[in-house]
């Protein structure tokens, strides 16, 4: 997203109540790839034909965390069916709804999560491992005391159980694991986000690995 598209992007002050797209605002001036789009408040989706379909509608609201549980995610869309899906979206999502976010859908790859957590007893520490749907069934993360080095990185993902994963499997291509070492040291690394932790803790889940890239889908910030 542009600077311009975030031109209500919270402030450090505010990160505490930020919203996916203001938390994604942040990532991207840190260097972590987010995909592009467009904030929606007054249910004109006119710029939100310049992104590249299929697209993705997300509503934002204060009380809305778990936005695929809430009916708040549609994938798959495109600018045209923006408006109706954002009615139907309107109609189930049981919690007030501040505006909308529409991005570009990331190709399917290997979903991956990455926090920064502030342990009590350690501080700042990296967490890495596979992410969306199975993240919390498989529990398969790697914690790496901040700042990490590119060797670190390689080990957490080496360490996972699910490594395999990364590597291509059943004939699929193996994924862009530089990008992967690039985007935990961007987070993990010297001078890297976790220098920000103050400001509360991050959760990128998932992130979406493929052959050519990384970018993190979804993001999180929760008050430090
Ligand atoms: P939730 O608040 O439910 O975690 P997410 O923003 O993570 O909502 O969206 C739910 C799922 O939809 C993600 O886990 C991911 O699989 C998919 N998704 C969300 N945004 C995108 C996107 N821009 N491109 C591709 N897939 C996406
Ligand atoms: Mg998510």
């Amino acid at each position: 997203m542009s600077a311009d598209e975030h031109r209500d992007a919270a402030s450090p002050g505010d990160a505490a109540s930020a919203y996916e797209h203001e938390v994604k605002a942040l990532l991207r001036e840190a260097g972590v790839p987010v995909p592009r789009g467009v904030v929606v408040r007054d249910l004109d989706f006119g710029p939100a034909a310049e992104l590249a379909e299929p697209l993705v509608l997300k509503a934002f609201g204060p009380g809305l965390v778990h936005k695929s549980d809430a009916g708040a995610v549609v994938l798959g869309l495109t600018s045209g069916e923006l408006p109706a899906a954002a009615s139907a979206m309107a109609a189930r999502v049981p919690a007030p709804i501040a505006g909308f976010l529409v991005e570009e859908q990331a190709e399917a790859g290997v979903e991956l999560i990455v926090g920064l957590v502030r342990d009590p007893a350690f501080g700042p520490v990296l967490l890495a491992g596979l992410g969306g749907v199975w993240a919390e069934a498989l529990r398969d993360t790697a914690l790496r005391l901040c700042p990490i080095s590119e060797q670190d990185a390689r080990a957490m993902l080496g360490s996972l159980r699910g490594a395999a994963l990364l590597d291509g499997h059943r004939g699929s291509p193996p994924v862009d694991v530089d990008a992967v070492v690039k985007l935990l040291m961007t987070a993990g690394g010297p001078g890297g986000l976790w220098e920000r932790l103050d400001l509360g803790e991050f959760e990128l889940n998932p992130v979406v690995a493929t052959p050519s890239g990384v970018v993190a889908v979804d993001a999180r910030h929760l008050p430090g």
